[in-house]
This record gives C-alpha cells, structure tokens and sequence, in this order.
C-alpha cells in the first residue's frame, strides 16, 4: 500500500454497466450533442422521481427508458444545470435577492455557499454553526435576525443553510425559524444527497435546494448542478434564466439578463447512467464511515442522534485543542492519502473580512481541529484500515 496507489477523498466512479456511456452513444447517435435535449429532460425526471420517493423499477435497470414513460412529478420540481455555484446563483434570483440585500450564509462551508450572494451585487452575512450538526446553528440565526433589523431596519433576504460533509441540518429549527420571520430558505444540499433528516431527504427542505454533480460528489455528471423547487412555474423561470433569457419570439429578445448555465445533454448522459448505482454509493459511504467509526472510535463525527441519517460523503475526525492538523495531514498525504483540514470558515477569509459574521466559536476551533478523510466509492476496507493505523501511529 501506498506507492503508486493515492487514496483520493471522493473520486468519481461510473457504473460498472457502461450506462453512462450507453446515454452518451445515445446522445451521439441522435445528434444531441447540445446543451439540450433527451437527456437532459429525463435525468431531471429521475431526479424528480428520486426525490418524491416514486419507486420506479425502470429506471435502475437501463438506458432504454424514455421521457414520456414517466409521469409529471408532484411536490418536487427539478432544472439540471452546468453547476451547484450556479443553481444557488438562480435559485437567489429566484427569490428575488439583488443589490444590497443581505443574505444570511452558514459560515463553515465551501466558498460556493456563499460567493453567488455577491454575483447578485448582495452582502452576506455570516453564522457561525451548532455543536451537533455543525451546520448552522439555529440560536445564533434568530441573534442574526433580529440584530439585522436593528442595525439596518431591513429583514435579510434570504437564508442559504448547508448539509456539510452530508450531514442535515437542523431542518426543523432553521424553518420554524424562517417562517416565523417570513424569510426564504435555500438548502444546499450538494454534499447530502441520500442523506435524511426525520426520514425525510436533503434537497427537499427550505423553500428551493441545489445538488452537485461534480467530480468529487456523491454522484457526478463531470460538472453540473441541480436546483430544486416546489413548483413548475419556478423550474420554468430557472431554465428561462440558465439560457440567457430567450423571451418567446422568433428573433432574440431579451427583457432581463440571462445566464448560460443549462446542464447538456452529455453531462446529463453521465447523470443518468450514475443515477443507476447512486444508492450503491451512498451505501458505501455509509459503510467506510463506520469501518472508520469501529477503528478510530469517538474520534469520528456521527450522527447527533436518530433524528440524523448522513450519506457520510466525507468522514470527519476531530482531535484536541493541541493537534496539529497540518502535520497530520501532511503525514497522511506523504503516505498517500488524501487528508485536508475540515473547512476555513468564511468569516475568517480575506475576501470575507469586512462582512458581518455571528460567530460563536464553534467553526473556528472545527478548523483548527479536524480533517475529513478519503471515503468515496474507490476506497477499500483496507484503504480505511491503513490510514486508521496511519492517523493511529502519528499520535
Ligand atoms: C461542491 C460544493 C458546492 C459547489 O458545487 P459545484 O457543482 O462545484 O458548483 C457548493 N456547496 C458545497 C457545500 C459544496 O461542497
């Protein structure tokens, strides 16, 4: 172990079925090899299907399936798009955030959380997370809340929320909360897709959530991105907005600025085929997270309780207040495996200086003690049990 075999944190794997190039030939043989077509359409079906829990035996079993064989979904409605960076992006037009507006952001997360706040010429706001989850932390969002109106008489615009590392967040909190102030909510959900907070699956919560499909994500379309909504006159303004914002007529006309951000129908090719092993996957995540579990113990972050069922994308460990992080990381990847620190937190990056942050601790020492681990669909039981005896013999 270890020479020429570098343990990657999430790796992209396609199906051992060749679906996803069996959609792909498809594509070609039909000529759609545009940023549209057949199956764009039927991956976001899949995806609808997906996530209102229709069983359909179909669409695990091959690429022959077509559009018209599934029916219209019902609570859920889906856009594929080229990234999760630009379905937040939509989904904060979508609810109409602009200059100036403040938007509250979970402040330990990937930058992509944030960043589409400031395309929108709006401000974000930083909270700090919760122990438990370590996604943003209810408590200090109503501190937020109410300090903003304060400060500025002006309610925030929306609230974008994260399932980090697949973990859920504390749904139930962070809506009774929203609603009480009557602010939207966006889950990003691009970490979290099998994962279910009270039985119920990410990227159904809040009032629109996003997926990544990007190469190191739970499933991939080598790039690409979905957003999620209740309803088919939102899923129209999304696609509407994702093609440059084509009005209905035979010439260009254009009556607002559009982006080009539309999944094609190659991307969406992958998407479908990987859409097949997806629950394998998840199960696999599942099941390195507790062969780390058994072998490192109460080193690893789990569950809070039954109310959370995480996909485990990443598994996290955390150590002391004494830890080095970076040496260990360094140790790891020096060994061969992929290590990094758990995220920075926003409110403690450059970019980010200036913008209010609520802050309580909680990400910061997150940062300074702890790092997620390799756990995607390439890593083995005996990949996990070297680099458990790795991490074992740095302390
Ligand atoms: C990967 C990621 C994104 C961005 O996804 P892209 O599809 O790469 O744009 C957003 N939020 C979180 C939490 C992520 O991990």
């Amino acid at each position: 172990m270890g020479e020429n075999h570098r343990i990657h944190l999430c790796l992209a794997k396609m199906s051992d079925t060749g679906a996803e190039q069996r959609y792909i030939q498809e594509a070609f043989d039909t000529n759609w090899v545009a940023p549209l077509g057949p199956n764009v359409d039927a991956f976001e079906k899949e995806l609808e299907h997906y996530l209102n829990e229709l069983k359909v035996p179909e669409l695990v079993e091959g690429p022959t399936i077509k559009t018209g064989a599934l029916t219209s979904s019902t609570t859920f409605h889906v856009a594929a798009l080229s990234s999760c960076t630009a379905a937040l992006h939509l989904a904060l037009l979508l609810l109409g955030v602009g200059r100036d507006d403040e938007v509250l952001c979970q402040s330990f997360s990937f930058c992509a959380s944030s960043n589409p706040v400031t395309y929108c010429g709006a401000k974000p706001v930083f909270v700090d997370s919760e122990k438990d989850t370590w996604n943003m932390s209810p408590e200090l969002l109503e501190v937020a809340i109410k300090d903003r109106i304060a400060k500025t008489g002006c309610k925030p615009k929306a609230i974008i929320a994260v399932d980090l590392y697949g973990m859920p967040a504390h749904w139930e909190a962070i809506e009774e909360i929203a609603r009480r102030y009557g602010i939207p909510v966006i889950e990003d959900a691009a970490n979290a897709m099998g994962s279910r907070y009270k039985g119920r699956l990410c990227g159904t919560f809040g009032d629109i959530a996003t997926f990544s499909f990007n190469g190191n994500k739970m499933i991939t379309t080598s790039g690409g991105g979905a957003l999620i909504c209740h309803d088919e006159t939102a899923k129209r303004r999304s696609i509407f907005l994702a093609t440059q914002a084509r009005e209905n007529a035979l010439h260009y006309q254009h009556e607002v600025i559009g982006y080009n951000y539309r999944m094609s129908n190659i991307s969406a090719g992958i998407g479908r085929g990987q859409m097949t092993v997806l629950e394998k996957h998840i199960a696999h995540h599942k099941h390195v997270h507790y062969l780390y579990k058994e072998l490192l113990g109460d080193l690893v972050k789990d569950n809070p309780n039954s109310d959370y069922d995480s996909n485990f994308w990443l598994t996290t460990v955390t150590f002391g207040k004494d830890a080095d992080m970076e040496a260990l990381c360094k140790a790891l990847n020096a060994a061969g495996i992929e290590a990094r620190p758990l995220w920075k937190p926003m409110h403690m990056q450059p970019v980010y200086k200036d913008a209010p942050a609520y802050i309580n601790g909680v990400s910061e020492t997150l940062f300074k003690t702890g790092i997620c681990l390799p756990s995607g669909p390439w890593v083995s039981d005996e990949d996990v049990k070297f680099i458990a005896s790795k991490i074992k013999s740095h302390y």
